[in-house]
């Protein structure tokens, strides 16, 4: 379509920067108007005199990352460029914020509305996985929200972690609640983290709270994701379905080889056995 076209062709010199929408550890991110036809879109806009060389280097992975990918589901790409002060990502706009937010609001999510966001979370990380990609950095932040109106309508970004995972990964990264056991014990790893991500965002979409929280120290924390070690508290998970339980179990593994792939995990019981019980009450 025409209005497409417009969009894929829009440069950063074409755009007006407008309000804040949200920032991160590195970055902040605007809203952004098309001078022309009032299109509108985000820019992630990076302060240049934070970064080291290797930030710059992550900068450029980040770029080319999400300028190969194409997903419903993914945090579109449109441009990238630089002026002396800064580095600007032009992305597209995501306007009912992040999943973070929604839930502090709402506190939890029913399972279906759980089920539909984790359904489309699993198919982005597929798509991901079945390039080689691994995010690496998986938290309610970093999944957008399409509208106010919709809780489950996700678009992931923050490509600022992501690598191509083609031979067993080493570094160190992530964010603390949500980082792999296997990478807190500095072995190599790979796509498999993601799961891992996966299953503290659905504990936390069903629960209300993290499975694994740093009150006790970080120290503390690493201790327990290292173990495997998380409860589902009667007092918040009697009203949650064994296969849910069992999802988050087999997600939070702390062998990364027992962890079920994206496409497994699409097949497991908690997304089929609904699937069966709906069609035979249609
Ligand atoms: P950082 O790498 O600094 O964490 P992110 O890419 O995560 O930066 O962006 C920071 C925040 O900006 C996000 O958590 C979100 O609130 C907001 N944001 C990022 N991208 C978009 C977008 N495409 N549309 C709307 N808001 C966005
Ligand atoms: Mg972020």
């Amino acid at each position: 379509t025409p209005y497409a076209d417009s969009h894929r062709y829009t440069r950063f010199e074409d755009l007006q920067l407008d309000k804040e929408l949200g920032h991160g550890a590195f970055s902040t991110v605007r809203l952004a108007i098309n001078r022309v036809n009032k299109d509108k879109f985000a820019v992630k806009v990076v302060h240049k005199n934070k970064l080291k060389k290797s930030d710059v280097d992550a900068l450029h992975v980040e770029v080319g990352i999400i300028s190969k990918l194409s997903h419903p589901h993914v945090v579109k790409y449109f441009d990238f460029t630089q002026d002396r002060s800064h580095y600007y990502i032009v992305l597209e706009v995501v306007a009912g914020g992040e999943l973070f937010d929604r839930i502090v609001q709402r506190v939890y999510y029913s399972e279906k509305e759980a089920r539909d966001l984790v359904w489309v979370l699993l198919d982005v990380l597929h798509h991901l996985h079945g390039k080689r990609i691994a995010h690496r950095d998986l938290k309610p932040e970093n999944l957008l929200l399409k509208s106010a109106h919709n809780d489950h309508d996700i678009k992931l970004a923050d490509f600022g972690f992501a690598t191509e995972a083609k031979k067993p990964l080493r570094e160190l990264c992530g964010t603390p609640a949500y980082v792999a056991p296997e990478i807190i014990k500095e072995k190599p790893y790979g796509l498999e983290v993601d799961m891992w991500s996966c299953g503290v965002i659905v504990f936390i979409l069903l629960g209300g709270y993290p499975p694994f929280d740093d009150s006790d120290g970080v120290n503390a924390m690493y201790a327990c994701i290292k173990a495997g070690k998380f409860t589902f508290d009667e007092r918040f998970w009697a009203n949650v379905s064994q296969e849910a339980k069992a999802f988050i179990k087999s997600l939070l593994q702390v062998d990364p080889s027992k962890r079920p792939s994206a496409a497994a995990a699409m097949n497991h019981d908690w997304f089929t056995k609904h699937a069966m019980e709906l069609s035979t009450t249609d």
